[in-house]
């Protein structure tokens, strides 16, 4: 049995990046980025009016009401090419470029035009309603980096710096399957033994939301020679194997048995975790192998802590462990012997400012319903337990 650390490090050392593409940036979300994005140009490209108005000398208003000659208009996409001198004023839009020799737009509301002429009746001053060219973004800075992900929020940075395509690291093919003979699909209605197949759909939206290609297969019984054909099957065309159900020590727990007739190297098949100890590691040719264990509050957190890293570092993702910190316990919990738990908690702020974790209430590995409502793990170190009031490390969901 090892620490989930050396678990953590063995995925580390064991996992291969995959190559890059380029792809389409509509196309693009989710993807990592194999390339810096770099500003071609200053943002904005021009000192641009932040308001529909004129655009003057500030010096010229020091004194209002003042009135000024109207000269030209400066408008967005058709700017005015002129030199503006004193005691003159330009007309300006939103968006548009603010004229050589003007310093200072003045708002609309606080101007008169008559007869080419234009009466303002409050003073500006220099810089005001301006956004001076590169003042957002320099030309030839790293906008986004290598290794992140692309999001909705981040996809106007590469379109606004013209690259309508972009390299990305590939994406990994992950092969996803229950074993189990009580398993049986959504859509069937289960026998008095048996158990709805809920791990699938579960691991499979995890997957994505990390960036795998997720191809589904069949449920497969405790039957280890179904076992090994369709292992064999699914590593053909997989980066990743995702297995749940058959790693403990049962009779019927078959699936380290399969993968070893196969001839997969083993990296690790015990964890000191909780839950989730008997989580297998371990390649088979070229793909890797997780065996998750069945009950799904221990095939989410084995995925969380273990697959979710291995698929992100194949990525070559910049960061590929869940987020962490601190926060309050408002509940006493309970350590393990031996193992180090990772106990599903809903984490909310309090009136003071402080992070609050209240660990679910839930009955054992099998309570997917009080899981479901996590958004994040309490650490809570082997053989230790912890007050209300304490403080604890948390993973966020
Ligand atoms: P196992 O890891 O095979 O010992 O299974 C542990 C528990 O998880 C058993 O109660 C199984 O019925 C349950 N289980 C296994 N696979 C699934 C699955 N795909 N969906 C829901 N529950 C499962
Ligand atoms: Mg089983």
């Amino acid at each position: 049995m090892i620490p989930v650390k050396k678990a953590l490090s063995i995925i580390e050392k064991r996992t291969k990046p995959l190559g890059m593409e380029s792809v389409p940036l509509n196309e693009s979300v989710g993807r990592v980025l194999a390339e810096d994005i770099v500003a071609d140009q200053d943002l904005p490209p021009f000192d641009r009016s932040q308001m529909d108005g004129y655009a003057v000398k500030a010096a010229d208003t020091a004194n209002v009401p003042v009135t000024l000659k109207l000269v030209g208009e400066s408008a967005a996409g058709r700017g005015w090419t002129g030199r503006l001198r004193k005691g003159e004023a330009v007309r300006i839009m939103t968006g548009a470029p603010v004229p050589a020799g003007a310093d200072a737009v003045q708002k609309l509301e606080v101007a008169n035009e008559s007869d080419g002429y234009l009466l303002l009746s409050e003073p500006t001053e220099k810089g005001r309603f301006i956004v001076k060219r590169a003042a957002e973004v320099k030309k030839g800075s790293i906008v986004l980096s290598k290794g992140e992900r692309i999001t909705s929020n981040s996809l106007a940075i590469p379109a606004a710096f013209g690259y309508s395509t972009v390299k990305v690291t590939k994406m990994p093919r992950i092969a996803i399957f229950s074993t189990g003979s009580e398993i049986v699909e959504i859509h069937k209605k289960p026998k008095a033994d048996q158990i709805r197949n809920s791990n699938c759909v579960m691991l499979g939206s995890l997957t994505r939301e990390v960036g795998g290609d997720v191809n589904i297969w069949p449920i497969v019984g405790d039957n280890i020679s179904d076992l090994r054909s369709q292992i064999t099957l699914a590593a053909t065309s997989a980066d990743v194997l995702i297995m749940t159900g058959g790693v403990s020590v049962g009779k019927y727990d078959l699936t380290k048995a399969a993968l070893r007739e196969l001839g997969a190297e083993f990296y690790f098949d015990r964890v000191r975790l909780k839950p989730g100890k008997p989580t297998v590691f371990a390649r088979l040719g070229k793909t890797i192998v997780f065996g998750l264990p069945g009950n799904p509050v221990s095939a989410a957190v084995t995925f969380h802590l273990f697959v979710r890293k291995c698929v992100l570092l194949m990525q070559s993702a910049n960061v590929c462990d869940l987020s962490s910190g601190y926060a309050v316990l408002d509940d006493p919990v309970k350590g393990t012997k031996e193992r180090d738990s990772y106990l599903p908690a809903i984490i909310a702020t309090n009136p003071s400012g402080h992070l609050i974790a209240s660990p679910i209430r839930w009955h054992g590995s099998s309570d997917l319903v009080g899981f479901s409502r996590a958004d994040a793990l309490i650490f809570v170190p082997k053989d230790v337990s912890c007050a209300a009031g304490d403080r604890v490390e948390v993973r966020f969901l």
